[in-house]
């Protein structure tokens, strides 16, 4: 079948700059980056944005720089109009933000657009409408000197973008990004947000970094965080870095600035993992605020808008000396804080750190004869094991050694009998059963435990709050206050006593009593991620079992905790009366069994 033959057409203007506009403008975010790095370009000390409905409605930039004349103005809205190079050579050496004169041109052929300038030397100013790429409007103004540009209702010509718009708290959190990561690398300006009427940041110029990120990260302030300041080969590496206690479990809160541009690249964040390496656990991520300094020659900076990642010369340079940079702030002021503590909350693997509780030493050692023989039966709930056990040996293991009592059984009970042995590797209980051995991982057991606790509780709607003696005030992120605000009503349901405080702030005075000692801070950011990651597909079943599972994972025993064997005695005990004791609930085992059968066949036994 022959194709129908189509002859070749020119596009018009105005096709061309809605397919040009789409490769500036992604989405609101996208825009906003452009006005902002503009004003900077214009050497405004000044920069106010506002957002309404997620950048849809409306978002306006307003700086106090240099401004434009009626001319300029005009030229400005061209494609390929710029004032920041004059041929290609001059991209060398380029020091401004933007140089290829398409940003304004792609937003006002995307949106109802109006931009109202005026040079600091001129008595009026001038004001231009634009709407779908078409000039409504030039008219002599007063404004203050400087430039204000106002995007009003993106992509409303162009309804296959606007589709792809995501909810507005996505667009929001984009919207938040560029703010923050141009507030951190703009140190010398004033810049404000406001959103939908809200002032969210107000941050005077002049600042210190310490200043923006005590403003605009108040959860993560500086006890959390350690300063990072290290040279090698010309490459400098300076900024702030969280403990290790103080992570996240996503990366949203990482930032790089390379010579003073922000920066992605996979090989920063690989340099992070390699820094941190055994210091924090693979699903949680540090806060990040790191700038790095090098020859510019050595970095690619003729970034186009949506080439995001940054290009080395050197890349496997950038990343030893990152990666060394950070475990040389995190070395010292790791071996501090621990000294300052007192103890050692990264236990080695090491056999010292084995924890044998004092109850159980004696039994380590001792070598009693069992009489019953092996293999036995699957275990049935009735039957005792007849046991022939030496005096001491029954003292030895009392309060360690139970029977599960037949009824009280569930079916799924991993064992009918069972006694603890110790913990082995600071870490696995090694427990005996009837018909063989057990490793449990106290962590993943503990999960399971609390998981179905709490769910329970919520599904049968009697949930047990603990009432804090002191209310607790949560500060949260801009992105993760909007979660929690979307999902009050399914956090009291689990248990939080949870109430808006004004700001970005919320009052914690309950939560789910089972959840026992946890912070209330790491507990809602965990819980957020949650929401966040299952909200857009799930229904409400299936995402209150994902915020409950993050809950348990938080407030479960952590790997290398020394347990006392009460408490050893007590999560075996829990476990066994799990509903579904073998796998926590992200699916991870929470206990390998060996049975007696495959010992007697790997020692060679008949
Ligand atoms: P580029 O920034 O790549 O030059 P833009 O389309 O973003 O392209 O802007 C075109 C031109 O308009 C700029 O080169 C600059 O001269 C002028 N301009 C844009 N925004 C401002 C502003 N906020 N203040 C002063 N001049 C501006
Ligand atoms: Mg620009």
């Amino acid at each position: 079948m022959a194709e129908q033959y189509r002859h070749i057409h020119v596009l018009s203007d105005n096709v061309v700059n809605k397919i040009a506009a789409g490769e500036v403008v992604e989405r609101p975010a996208s825009a906003l980056k452009e006005l902002i790095e503009n004003a900077l370009d214009a050497g405004a000390t000044q920069v106010d944005v506002d957002i309404v409905s997620g950048g849809r409605t409306l978002i306006r930039v307003s700086d106090n720089g240099t401004g434009m004349d009626r001319n300029d103005a005009l030229l400005s809205i061209e494609r390929h109009a710029t004032s920041k190079i004059r041929d290609v050579n001059d991209i060398e050496g380029i020091d401004t933000l933007g140089f290829r004169g398409e940003a304004l041109a792609a937003v006002s052929a995307v949106s109802r657009f109006r931009l109202r300038t005026r040079r600091h030397s001129d008595l009026a100013g001038t004001e231009i409408s634009v709407s779908g790429g078409k000039i409504q409007d030039v008219r002599e103004t007063g404004c203050p000197p400087g430039t204000a540009v106002e995007v009003r209702n993106l992509f409303f010509n162009v309804p296959a973008r606007r589709k792809f718009l995501r909810s507005e708290q996505t667009e929001l959190f984009h919207i938040r990004q560029v703010f923050v990561v141009c507030a951190l690398a703009h140190l010398n300006v004033g810049i404000k947000l406001t959103i939908d009427g809200r002032k969210i940041y107000s941050l005077p110029g002049k600042s210190l970094l310490e200043d923006r990120l005590r403003d605009m990260f108040p959860s993560t302030s500086s006890p959390g965080l350690k300063s990072v300041n290290y040279t090698l080969n010309n490459i400098a590496v300076s900024g702030y870095i969280s403990f290790p206690d103080n992570t996240r479990a996503d990366r949203a809160e990482q930032y790089f600035f390379v010579n003073r541009r922000p920066a992605r690249a996979a090989l920063l964040s690989r340099a992070v993992r390699d820094g941190y390496h055994s210091m924090i656990a693979r699903d949680r991520h540090p806060i990040i605020f790191l700038f790095i300094r090098l020859n510019s020659s050595l970095v690619d900076v003729n970034i186009h808008p949506t080439k995001k990642e940054v290009k080395f010369r050197n890349p496997g340079e950038v990343h030893d000396i990152l990666a060394k940079a950070i475990r040389d702030a995190l070395g010292t002021a790791e071996a501090k804080k621990i000294a300052h503590r007192g103890l050692s909350r990264f236990p080695s693997a090491g056999p010292q750190s084995g924890y044998i509780p004092g109850s159980l030493k004696g039994m380590e050692s001792s070598s009693h004869v069992r009489k019953f023989s092996y293999p036995r039966q699957p275990a049935v709930p009735d039957v005792q094991p007849e046991r022939a056990a030496s005096q001491e040996e029954k003292k030895a293991s009392e309060g360690v050694e139970k029977k599960v009592a037949a009824g009280e059984t569930p079916s799924a009970s991993p064992w009918a009998w069972y006694r603890i042995l110790g913990q082995v590797g600071g870490l696995y209980i090694v427990i005996e059963t009837e018909d063989g051995l057990v490793l449990m991982d106290p962590h993943a057991a503990h999960e399971r435990v609390l998981y179905e606790q709490l769910l329970a509780e919520v599904i049968n709607g009697e949930i047990k709050s603990q009432q804090l003696l002191i209310a607790e005030t949560v500060d949260m992120t801009l992105k993760d206050a909007m979660v929690v605000r979307q999902y009050l009503d399914l956090l009291k349901k689990m248990g939080f006593g949870i109430a808006e405080f004004g700001g970005d702030t919320f009052v914690i005075d309950a939560f789910p009593a089972c959840l026992g000692q946890v912070s209330c801070r790491n507990l809602l950011e965990d819980i957020t991620v949650a929401l966040e990651e299952s909200g857009d597909k799930t229904g409400t079943g299936h995402l209150l079992e994902m915020t409950i599972a993050r809950a348990a994972c938080r407030s479960a025993v952590k790997a290398g905790k020394q347990l006392t064997p009460e408490e050893i005695e007590q999560l075996v005990d829990q476990l066994a009366r799990a509903e579904m004791p073998y796998t926590c609930p992200h699916g991870r085992p929470t206990l390998i069994h060996t049975s007696f059968q495959e010992l007697n066949k790997r020692f060679g036994r008949k």
